[in-house]
């Protein structure tokens, strides 16, 4: 029967007994016989006689059908590619993009890189011969500017559609406007088993191309009371072959305390393997999850909801589902963005459960109860572009000479008054004139490939003579928050390491005293280790720092230094997030054009400072809003960088001295 045939051929196991075969034999075994045993491999002639028939098909079927890895091959085989044409694959996360392209180039028996590429934000791994790409929708969205028909592609596949991301969504609009003149674009349109029928509608009725899944019962069962401390009934499950989604934040530990309980038990129970899966998880480290269970062995992956739908890993026979997601969220009046937990949707849920079933019958076992998940969960996650800052896409648009916004083809429109402001944000930025025209900054803030806060905060460091610094700043501000490593049985040593990279004046500052060093270390990975530094975030950072100077050309700014003068860095930082300035008053801390409360984070290193004046470069939502990566400014400042965004009167009381010294606030009452 196909079950074992599936267990056996990709060498997982489950607890039954099955046949052992040493990762040896099953590297043996052809890969194209695991091909042939994919849901999808009986419906390839039909699918590609579909794709002939017409320009636009839709695509659905079960996570783990084999959408992702097989339907682009299957074009190759067919000829799609003759004469050099490529076949786009769009993902919504990069790990994804990385994975599985990792994975089709091994079927391929191809070199990545070679024929079969990937490219995602920051990283670029195609070469002239690439004709089958992944990449994230953000990437092909900014292909757009520089190819706007996508001329060199024959088949654009829109994967994991129904994860409807902000580019994604952004991407069905210009796709759909391309097909109409380029009829010989091919343009597939996949999605796990969810609202499919919207997408057929949004494509002027394509047809839905569906694959029957091969789904086994997955029994479900519920908490009688409402949990309060998940992580602890994870371990109590006692799982195996299992898949527990939670946050990211909550992985390491979650990871940590199951090993540890193993090592309490010792032999009494069987080897457990414990295997983290997120986003920013070094991709070494996430080819471990796809590794076949040794015989005997048991699996517990502990993931975020990346494996939801975009990843598939065999042999999952418990989930266990805490029921909660972190959403982005954005309040249209103020522009503030931040992340939140919310319970994640019933929708959601169910795709969870579902990964219990893929190769036998499984169980899910959901922490929460069931009036929750009737109740407290929403029927689906509402769109992101319905919940997000859409400054980077408007800019992006408009460069693409899409200057009717209001009219743009959405799927689902986003509020009025989101647009309203990503436009009025751009315009106090400068990328926009009053008539709502790119300006000749916002071509050049649109060259680069980040947020439009940013971008200006690396043209104006042109003006400052300080983009040397600044193109530090930008990279380590992009490597977000994994720059310093607090192992938790070397706190002390970790914080003290931390402090000896403090100088005044903010976060920013900190940020770049570490690269500096870390530049002047030889890049050592030593002097990282033994300063609480991560050693890949910093790589990481430096990679992306490459990528921004060999950007700088283009949009003609010359990299010079400001010489250890860190004002001038400090006012192309304000250039670019005037928008984000609190000032002190009574009480705290208070955003100056919407008087909304904010903290300062209880790890910057302005902490106890607290300065009049400051800008943060992002806000967090978790037990208060706090700010995170914070910088002293003066006032004054914010007058010459945005003189027609602020009015001196609402900066009244300018001076930059500092507020007495807070009493009686501790890191833990604030943490
Ligand atoms: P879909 O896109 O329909 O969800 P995929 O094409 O991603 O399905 O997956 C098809 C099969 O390929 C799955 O059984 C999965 O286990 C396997 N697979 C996908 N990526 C990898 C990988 N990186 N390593 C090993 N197996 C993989
Ligand atoms: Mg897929």
């Amino acid at each position: 029967d196909f079950v074992s045939t599936a267990i056996t051929m990709k060498g997982t196991r489950t607890e039954k007994d099955t046949p052992a075969l040493s990762q040896a034999e099953l590297k043996k075994q052809s890969m194209q016989e695991v091909r042939r045993s994919l849901p999808i491999f009986p419906y390839r002639e039909d699918l590609l006689a579909a794709i002939h028939e017409h320009q636009i098909l839709v695509i659905e079927g079960e996570t783990g059908s084999g959408k992702t890895t097989q339907i682009p091959q299957y074009l190759l085989e067919d000829g799609y590619t003759k004469g050099g044409m490529k076949i786009g694959c769009t993902q919504p996360r990069r790990v994804a993009a990385m994975s599985v392209a990792a994975r089709v180039a091994e079927e391929m028996s191809v070199k990545l890189g070679n024929e079969v590429g990937y490219s995602i934000r920051f990283e670029d791994c195609t070469s002239e011969r690439t004709v089958l790409k992944y990449m994230t929708d953000g990437m092909l969205l900014r292909e757009f500017l520089t190819e706007p028909d996508l001329a060199s592609y024959s088949v654009i596949i829109i994967d994991e559609a129904h994860e409807r991301t902000l580019h994604t969504d952004i991407l069905f609009g210009l796709i759909k406007d391309i097909a109409r003149f380029r009829s010989d674009l091919k343009v597939l349109v996949a999605s796990a088993t969810l609202d499919t029928e919207r997408f057929s509608c949004f494509f002027d009725d394509a047809p839905v191309f569906r694959i029957p899944g091969r789904r086994f019962p997955v029994d479900i069962y519920y908490t009688k009371n409402k949990i309060y401390c998940y992580k602890e009934q994870v371990l109590i499950m006692h799982p195996s072959s299992c898949c527990t989604f939670v946050l990211q934040e909550e992985i390491e530990a979650c990871c940590e305390l199951l090993q540890e309980r193993c090592r309490r038990l010792g032999s009494k129970i069987a080897e457990l393997l414990v295997l983290p899966i997120y986003a920013n998880l070094p991709s070494d480290m996430q080819a471990k999850i796809f590794n076949p269970t040794p015989p005997g062995a048991r699996k517990v992956v502990v993931a975020t909801n990346i494996a939801e739908t975009s990843l598939t890993i065999d042999g999952i026979i418990y989930v266990i589902d805490p029921g909660f997601c972190k959403q982005k969220s954005y309040n249209a009046r103020t522009g503030m963005e931040s992340l939140i937990v919310t319970p994640c949707s019933r929708a959601s849920a169910n795709q969870r459960a579902g990964r219990a079933g893929r190769v036998a019958a499984g169980k899910c076992f959901r922490l929460y109860t069931a009036w929750a998940f009737k109740h407290e969960m929403e029927e689906t996650t509402v769109p992101e572009i319905q919940r997000t800052n859409l400054g980077n896409v408007v800019l992006l648009l408009k460069s693409l000479g899409i200057n009717d916004l209001i009219h743009f083809d959405f799927m689902d429109p986003p509020p009025h008054e989101t647009l309203v402001l990503a436009l009025e944000q751009l315009y106090a930025l400068g990328a926009l004139n009053h008539l709502g025209e790119l300006t000749k900054l916002g071509r050049r803030m649109a060259e680069l490939p980040v947020d439009p806060m940013l971008s200006k905060m690396i043209l104006a460091s042109e003006q400052y003579k300080c983009s040397e610094e600044v193109l530090t700043i930008a990279a380590m501000l992009s490597v977000n928050n994994s720059i310093f490593y607090r192992p938790k049985d070397k706190v002390v040593h970790a914080d003290n390491a931390r402090m000896n990279f403090v100088v005044p004046g903010g976060d920013h500052l900190v940020l770049l005293n570490v690269y500096t060093q870390w530049v002047e270390s030889g890049y050592s990975t030593q002097w990282c280790y033994e300063n609480f530094i991560q050693f890949r975030s910093m790589r990481r950072a430096r990679d992306v720092r490459d990528q921004l100077e060999g950007l700088m050309d283009r949009i003609e700014v010359e990299v010079v230094s400001s010489q250890g003068d860190n004002i001038p860095i400090r006012k192309a930082v304000t250039a670019g997030y005037f928008y984000h300035t609190a000032r002190l008053s009574k009480g705290g801390y208070k955003t100056v054009k919407h008087q909304q409360t904010v903290y300062v984070h209880p790890n910057s290193s302005l902490f106890e400072e607290q300065p009049r004046w400051l800008i943060y470069h992002e806000l967090v939502f978790t037990t208060k809003e706090f700010m995170r990566q914070v910088i002293e400014i003066e006032s004054g400042w914010l007058l010459e960088v945005a003189p027609h965004y602020y009015k001196s009167k609402e900066l009244e009381d300018s001076s930059s001295k500092k507020m007495p010294r807070k009493q009686g606030k501790t890191k833990e009452e604030l943490g």
